[in-house]
């Protein structure tokens, strides 16, 4: 695959990027453990006036960033505006939080003194992908150069332009060289420096096949690894659900990033009382999202990441429609140049076709008519995911028991899972492990280091 950014509103290639040889990996990983050595002395104080100056840069710039998103990889501007501002604060909350979350831990020892001291571990790899182009990137290279450990990125393939202007960024906020460092790079790359002797540890956010690959390298090696891959989040509409707004949070849900975020809602589980209601209402304001360009601030609906991913969804797509899914409105692609979907939902979906336990990373919902609680927390984990999902109920602690009994690592009650820096994020069984964000993300690549004062 070239690295290359290419419009998806157009398929039109913007810029090509020359890829990394094995040597200049190598003297890569060399710097950036040469700036290890170093940047562990550095004090809280310090990193946190970098990671501060980097929120104001990312502030200062905010337009030109999105900008350069919306082109790389097609979300709505507007979307990409959110995420450049959502990421100065996920800068500031590190910078702020990193010294409290990793101050010394007295442990209740009965017959010593004994505490957690917590120390980085050294050059971390990055394997990040291109839905939240931004936010991933920062979501995982700022609490652990707070940590104090450098990071190497390779970012995926079309998203070049964003892969260089955080590069840019980081630097420019006084990180010294070796720190961060970008890496336009074949994911065959990632093999040899998972193995490099001097690499600690590797975290990837993308597909479940790739995590895969990475966690046996990481394996292999005897390396430390978190992953963040695919979902298939459940969202439970119960009886006694505010309905309007119930659907108004299903689109919201469903269409976040035109379909493509791991956590966006996927699976609509809704009790026969007001499943009728439910999709008719759905059904409704799905049809009115505007398709157009995403540079629009008028648009509601934009292209999918590339031309492939579009081709993909609709195989997914059609495989269910020729096993005997119903298409409620859409199943196919709109007669315009790009690399558009439209809106799409699919019932009568069972556990045999493809789309029942696959992730559709785009505008496309599956809606599920169940007799009733029991029977819809039965069918939400009937997923080989386990990354988030959401219950809709008037009654909380209700709520509370459903969201309980969900095999997941995310359930929120009526309103769909969302990243928050102050909240863990993350899965269990094919969605991967690990935590990101919240003070838990910063204690994944660290030394939890005991120390035993006799
Ligand atoms: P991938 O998982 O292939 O890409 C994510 C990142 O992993 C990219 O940097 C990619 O590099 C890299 N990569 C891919 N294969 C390997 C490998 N064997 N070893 C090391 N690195 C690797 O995602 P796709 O873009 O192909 O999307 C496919 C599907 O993945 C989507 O339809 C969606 O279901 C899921 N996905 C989920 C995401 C999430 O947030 N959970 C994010 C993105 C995708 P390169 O770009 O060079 O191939």
């Amino acid at each position: 695959m070239s690295i290359a950014s290419i419009n998806p509103a157009t398929n039109q290639t913007i810029h090509e990027f020359e890829p990394l040889n094995k040597d200049a990996v190598l003297d890569a990983i060399e710097a950036a453990d040469q700036a290890y050595q170093s940047w562990r002395e550095t004090t809280f104080a310090e990193r946190q006036r970098c990671l501060l100056k980097f929120a104001d840069l990312l502030r200062a710039d905010a337009d030109e960033y999105a900008r350069m998103i919306t082109l790389d990889m097609g979300k709505r501007i507007s979307e990409s505006q959110y995420e450049i501002e959502y990421c100065a604060k996920i800068a500031e909350f590190y910078a702020n939080g990193a010294e409290r979350f990793l101050a010394d831990q007295p442990m209740e020892v009965a017959d010593a003194d004994a505490y957690i001291h917590y120390e980085p571990l050294g050059v971390l790899m990055g394997v990040m992908p291109w839905n939240f182009p931004f936010y991933q990137v920062v979501r995982f290279a700022t609490p652990n150069i707070m940590a104090g450990n450098t990071v190497l990125v390779k970012h995926a393939s079309n998203v070049p332009q964003c892969a260089a202007a955080i590069e840019d960024l980081y630097s420019r906020c006084g990180l010294p060289d070796g720190v961060y460092t970008n890496l336009f790079i074949p994911s065959e790359f990632v093999e040899m420096i998972v193995a490099d002797r001097r690499v600690q540890g590797v975290s990837l956010t993308g597909s479940e096949p790739a995590g895969a690959a990475v966690a046996a390298l990481a394996g292999k090696n005897l390396k430390r690894s978190v992953l963040e891959l695919g979902g298939n989040d459940p969202f439970i509409v119960l009886e006694d659900a505010d309905l309007e707004k119930t659907v108004e949070l299903a689109v919201k849900g469903r269409m976040v990033n035109a379909g493509q975020s791991c956590v966006a809602s996927k699976r609509f589980i809704v009790v026969e009382a007001v499943a009728e209601r439910f999709l008719e209402g759905f059904k409704k304001q799905l049809s009115t999202l505007q398709m157009g360009d995403p540079m629009d601030e008028q648009t509601t609906l934009s292209p999918l990441s590339t031309e492939s991913a579009a081709v993909k969804l609709q195989q997914q797509v059609q495989s269910s429609i020729d096993a005997g899914a119903t298409v409620v409105i859409g199943g196919d692609r709109p007669d315009r140049e790009g690399a558009y979907f439209n809106p799409t939902i699919l019932t009568d979906v069972t556990p045999e076709m493809p789309t029942f336990d696959q992730e559709l990373f785009g505008p496309v919902a599956t809606v599920y008519v169940v007799k009733d609680e029991a029977e819809a927390i039965e069918l939400a984990n009937r997923s080989s995911y386990g990354l988030g999902g959401s219950v809709y109920t008037a009654d909380v602690q209700r709520g509370r028991r459903v969201a309980e009994k969900i095999e997941t690592g995310m359930v929120f009650i009526n309103q769909p899972t969302k990243s928050q820096a102050e909240l863990p994020f993350g899965g269990i069984k094919n969605s991967g492990y690990g935590r990101e964000l919240s003070h838990l993300g910063i204690l994944e690549f660290v030394n939890k280091k005991l120390i035993h004062l006799g």
